[in-house]
């Protein structure tokens, strides 16, 4: 196992999961290097949301930057060859019919925002999902994009993090826990890790500024 560095340009902490995972790929993809990732569990995460998440993709929301990022996601498993594109449906009851007027908004919204969600009948949502009861809604919202991360999205961690360490711009510990930040003047100068004497990581720029080690 790697030595643990004394000092980074970058610290990702929470390394083994989704997110810290993509932020390491993300940030070598645009040319930034001396990064260390620590995790207090293991990489991927066992404790952390990851490890739980259903691995559902549903780009269909009110929220224009939910989507954005959604579709995104959606496209950048697809490539990683992570994800089942299986599609997704909502449906109102009859009788129901504050339900149907909001999937009527959430298409709008959808829409409006560069997804490709659009209303269905009863009959077509019955061809999707045979084991709908047809007379039993008045209408649904089919999400053709909606999804599974595949085979789950811990693998995709494990993945990214592996090609990440490959380029020799990530180094990642697993079983650290990070225990303080050193902050001055508003920014992060230091990581405290739990225990050792190498417990600490500085952001190259204050080390340089401040001389500390
Ligand atoms: C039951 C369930 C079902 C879900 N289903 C879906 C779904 O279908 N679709 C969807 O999009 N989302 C779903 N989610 C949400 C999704 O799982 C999370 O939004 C996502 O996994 C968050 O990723 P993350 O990397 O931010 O956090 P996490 O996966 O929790 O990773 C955080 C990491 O930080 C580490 N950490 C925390 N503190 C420290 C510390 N002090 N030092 C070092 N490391 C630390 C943890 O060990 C962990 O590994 C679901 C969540 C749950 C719980």
């Amino acid at each position: 196992m790697a030595k643990f560095p004394s000092s980074a340009r970058v610290v990702i902490i929470g390394q083994g999961g989704i997110v810290g995972a993509s932020v390491a790929h993300h940030l070598i993809e645009r040319g930034w290097e001396g990064i260390v990732g620590v995790d207090k569990s293991a990489i991927p995460t066992d404790i952390g949301s990851t490890a739980h998440a259903s691995d559902f993709c549903y780009a269909t929301s009110h929220d224009h930057m939910a989507c954005y990022t959604t579709m995104y996601s959606i496209d950048f498993f697809e490539k990683m060859g992570h994800y089942s594109r299986v599609g997704g449906l909502e449906v109102a009851r009859v009788g129901d019919d504050e339900r149907m007027e909001e999937l009527k908004r959430k298409v709008g919204s959808a829409r409006a925002f560069g997804t490709n969600a659009y209303l269905i009948s009863p009959k077509e949502a019955k061809e999707k999902f045979p084991l709908l009861e047809e007379d039993m809604i008045q209408g649904a919202m089919w999400d053709p994009d909606a999804g599974l991360v595949i085979p789950r999205s811990q693998t995709a961690v494990g993945e990214l993090v592996k090609n990440a360490e490959a380029t020799g711009k990530l180094q990642a510990f697993a079983n650290t826990p990070v225990t303080g930040l050193d902050i001055e003047n508003g920014r992060i100068k230091g990581v405290e890790k739990r225990a050792e004497a190498t417990s600490r990581l500085r952001p190259w720029s204050f080390a340089r500024d401040s001389g500390a080690g």
